[in-house]
């Protein structure tokens, strides 16, 4: 047991009262402390205390469900990680979720011992971007304009408006940042970030649905980046200074 882990609060919204106790239970004997609501109004009001190093929220839930839980408490916190837990392995939920802000996903019937391993890549990139660098300095292909990000605030000024990133893209675009040399493929990425072992389909999407999102954040023309490129075949690499 890590000491990360024996000092992480982990908030669990969950409806269903057999999963709802079983997770208290296993996070509890896995070293986290735990907190628990069982609808999504009463699990939001604690989420919103901002308490808690991590979240695990049900998609179905009585009252305001799952996603309307990640949209809200991603408007109030950027950097609170989340993980939704999805009734079934229903790519639209999943995709959902991941647009609304979630960092992860886990689908039930999930094991013990994934959600564990999901539970502690979260945490552990949560800290990663505080190792860094904490200006990174972006340059498009031309090299006649430049974009800087505050990897610290999650923010970033482009034409001077205001642009903010959740932690999740944050990570990416550190991970990117410090491996800026070459290309990244998504396997790294998965495996780095995500903490994932394995290439399924949903998880190589995953990471194309991020790439999405900070790509509408930080480009012109999202369909033809400057910032942050595909090189063909190789990965995604980020054009820095
Ligand atoms: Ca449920």
């Amino acid at each position: 047991m890590n000491t990360m882990s024996s000092k992480a609060n982990i908030l669990i919204i969950e409806d269903e009262e057999a999963i709802r106790t079983g997770l208290v239970d296993v996070l509890i004997y896995h070293g986290f402390t735990t907190d628990a609501a069982a609808d999504g109004n009463t699990g939001l009001d604690k989420a919103l205390s901002g308490k808690y190093d991590l979240i695990l929220l049900d998609v179905m839930l009585p009252g305001m469900d799952g996603f309307a839980v990640c949209e809200h408490i991603r408007k109030e916190d950027r950097e609170q990680p989340i993980i939704m837990l999805t009734a079934k392995t229903s790519d639209e939920d999943i995709i959902q979720g991941l647009q609304l802000g979630a960092d992860d996903y886990v689908a039930k019937p999930f094991s013990i011992a994934q959600l564990i391993l999901r539970i502690e890549a979260v945490l552990r990139r949560s800290g990663l971007t505080h190792e860094t660098d904490h200006i990174i300095k972006l340059n498009n292909t031309k090299q006649d304009h430049q974009i800087k990000i505050d990897t610290r605030n999650l923010s970033a000024t482009k034409n001077n408006q205001d642009i903010h990133f959740t932690r999740r893209e944050m990570d990416i675009l550190v991970y990117l940042y410090n491996h800026a040399d070459r290309p990244v493929p998504r396997d790294e990425l998965l495996n780095k970030l995500w903490g994932y072992a394995k290439n399924l389909d949903l998880e190589t999407r995953t990471v194309d649905i991020h790439i999405a999102k900070l790509r509408r954040k930080i480009e012109k023309i999202s369909a033809k980046p400057d910032y942050l490129v595909t090189i063909r075949g190789a990965g995604y690499r980020l054009m820095v200074e």
